[in-house]
């Protein structure tokens, strides 16, 4: 595995791939890796030649009082996991390599960025967008892997590359989840042990949801009540949002109808904690 920290490497490596005509899979992501980001590469190998991971934790899109500071960074944990798991090129640039100091350019989603996740933290996609967007044209991959995890975030991201254009294949892969349904995340580590035990609520009540709505329900708001006295009941979570969306648009259900993405926001204590699932009707 070679780990590459600035641009112009970067480039010459792959420009010497594409030579080859070898076919490059891309995983971005912000580092503490786990098992949802093995399952992102995974596919990636099988699907390319080379897998390149990236590991940059994007300050532009965390807002001002998220936990940029708090963040995960354990780059040699990172890096024993990327090898294990097959990359072939580990991308690991600095902030300043990214944004150098006269840094302008933004790359921005309208619409659907303000929904759901975008309510609580304006600007975020923002930021998302841009750091993807610059990835993408660093990189230049034939197919790049995000995860349903971040559900609201796959469909930006594919928005942004069918808006812009960008030649590359945004392939959306399952939630990996913990033995008891709580959806992997780098956030996890943050709850407390009683946080840690109420949490699967999430899932529990998703799953829940799904069962009624595939035996007929077709009201969102029965279903969203159903979800938010489940947790309420079973947790100290407090609800940020519990939505019935499209899950192609993200357009807000009157009827649950097509395909339907059950999202939802949870805070235990600081550490907020996403999940959904999609059901088809
Ligand atoms: P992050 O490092 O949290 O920015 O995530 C990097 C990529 O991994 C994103 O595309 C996420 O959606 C994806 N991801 C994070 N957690 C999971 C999970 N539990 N299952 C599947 N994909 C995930």
């Amino acid at each position: 595995m070679r780990v590459v920290k600035s641009i112009q490497p970067l480039r010459q490596l792959i420009k010497q791939a594409k030579q080859k005509g070898k076919t490059i899979g891309f995983v971005p992501t912000m580092g503490a890796l786990h098992e949802g980001h093995a399952s992102l590469l995974k596919k990636s190998r099988k699907e390319n030649d080379i897998s390149i991971l990236s590991i940059f934790i994007n300050p532009t899109q965390f807002g001002p009082h998220e936990d940029l500071n708090k963040y995960p960074r354990e780059f040699n944990h990172d890096r024993r996991l990327a090898e294990q798991g097959g990359v072939d090129i580990l991308f690991y640039p600095s902030a300043k390599t990214i944004y150098p100091r006269e840094y302008l350019t933004y790359i921005e989603v309208n619409g659907i960025t303000n929904l759901l996740c975008g309510c609580t933290r304006p600007g975020h996609f923002k930021g998302v967008t841009t750091i993807v967007g610059k990835l993408i044209n660093i990189i230049n991959p034939d197919c790049m892997y995000v995860g349903q995890k971040d559900a609201q975030q796959a469909v930006v991201i594919k928005k942004m590359v069918s808006d812009l254009n960008f030649d590359v294949d945004v392939k959306v892969c399952p939630i990996i989840r913990e033995p008891d349904g709580l959806a992997m995340s780098s956030r996890n580590r943050y709850l407390s042990p009683q946080q840690r035990r109420e949490a699967p609520i999430l899932s529990q009540s998703l799953k829940k949801a799904k069962k009624i709505i595939s035996s007929g329900e077709r009201n969102p708001q029965k279903i969203i009540r159903l979800i938010t006295s489940n947790i309420k009941q079973n947790s100290t979570g407090m609800i940020e949002y519990i939505e019935c969306v499209n899950a192609d648009t993200l357009t807000p259900l009157k009827i649950l109808t097509g395909n339907i993405l059950v999202a939802l926001a949870v805070k235990f204590g600081s550490t907020r904690l996403i999940d959904n699932m999609v059901v088809r009707s």
